[in-house]
């Protein structure tokens, strides 16, 4: 969830919390209970408030209000109507909810609550309060039946609240554990795999089950492109070849194993030196042009076909001796 989203639920929940205070306040006024009227008052106001904190973004004092508001509504209406109407339950799902919100205001880099305080005022509160009206029960009685009413729409209030913050939680948590993950198994520069994936990729046995050939790619004489047409240029050619790749490999699995080195893993053929050839052409046929000035670029390939007996270790080894070999013998070709 972004910030933005986070403003409009949480409006979203002062809006329903408002609506639930005019809502009971009706109720206390059919109990007679003016203890519960007269606080309503200043509810209304807090969360009325809470508007203004949200709409100008303090998260952090509007939590922590609304946490302790809430906790002495609860206290409150427990003590005066008995606990069987189930106001003592939403300390259940206040628990939680902390739990979230100091994970997004980690998120937000806003400032967090002390979650430990919070979670023992909840607790004493609930303790306190359904303690005493156990002991001395309520201070106000309700209409007949009103408790039953209230116990499950309270109970329904709360497992809704704990459900979803907790599926909130596990939704926020993932989806940036993937975004993490995808940015540790990416190239930044040529969106292709990293060499930290292809070596997980290349350490799993499906990996080595459903593959025919490794090969090693190296960009000729790299250094005096660089050299001669800057760094800038030496990028776009990265970029350009990464394409060139994309385009002209299918079912291959991609990386940039290290500087302007590339590791490719062919699944399903029958023809890798046919397929690496290609691979070649296409780069030396293609026009590199960077800044108004034509860019000649070839590669080396080298390659290892599948051996059962050989580790990957051995497997990428064999592929960079076969490289080594090329770049010895006149660069700009093929040796498997
Ligand atoms: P060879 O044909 O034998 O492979 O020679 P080479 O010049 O390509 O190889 P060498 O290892 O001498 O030089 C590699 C160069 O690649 C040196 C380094 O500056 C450049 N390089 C590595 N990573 C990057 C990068 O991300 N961007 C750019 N522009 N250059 C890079
Ligand atoms: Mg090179
Ligand atoms: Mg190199």
């Amino acid at each position: 969830m972004d910030a933005k989203n986070i403003k409009k639920f949480t409006l979203l929940i002062n809006t329903a919390i408002l609506f639930m205070v005019f809502g009971l306040m009706a109720f206390f006024y059919l109990c007679k209970a003016n203890f519960l009227i007269y606080f309503s008052i200043p509810t209304i106001f807090v969360y009325v408030f809470g508007y203004v904190l949200i709409v100008k973004r303090s998260f952090a004092f509007y939590v922590r209000l609304v946490y302790i508001w809430i906790t002495i509504y609860m206290g409150l209406t427990t003590v005066c109507l008995g606990y069987e109407y189930g106001f003592c339950l939403y300390s259940l799902s206040m628990i939680p909810i902390i739990y979230y919100t100091n994970y997004i205001a980690y998120k937000l880099e806003q400032p967090k609550v002390t979650t430990s305080i919070f979670t023992a005022g909840i607790i004493a509160c609930y303790l306190a309060s359904t303690g005493y009206a156990a002991i001395n029960g309520p201070v106000y009685k309700g209409p007949v039946g009103a408790a039953g009413v209230f116990w499950f729409s309270n109970s329904m209030i709360v497992f809704f609240f704990m459900v979803t913050y907790t599926m909130m939680l596990i939704k926020t948590t993932t989806t940036s554990e993937e975004k993490l993950k995808e940015m540790s198994y990416t190239d930044r520069l040529t969106g292709l795999n990293n060499r930290h994936y292809m070596v997980e990729k290349l350490s799993t046995p499906n990996a080595y089950k459903d593959a025919d050939a490794l090969s090693m790619i190296d960009i000729d004489n790299f250094k005096k492109i660089n050299d001669v047409y800057g760094h800038n240029a030496g990028d776009y050619i990265l970029k350009t070849l990464a394409d060139i790749m994309r385009s002209s490999c299918d079912g291959c699995v991609l990386s940039r194993w290290g500087g302007e080195e590339f590791l490719i893993l062919l699944t399903d053929t029958d023809d890798v030196r046919g397929r690496m050839e290609a691979l070649r052409k296409a780069v030396e046929d293609n026009e590199f042009v960077f800044e108004g000035q034509k860019i000649n670029v070839t590669i080396t390939v080298g390659y290892a076909l599948k051996e059962n007996t050989a580790s990957m270790d051995k497997w990428v080894q064999k592929a960079d001796e076969k490289l080594y070999y090329g770049k010895n013998n006149g660069k700009n070709m093929v040796v498997g």
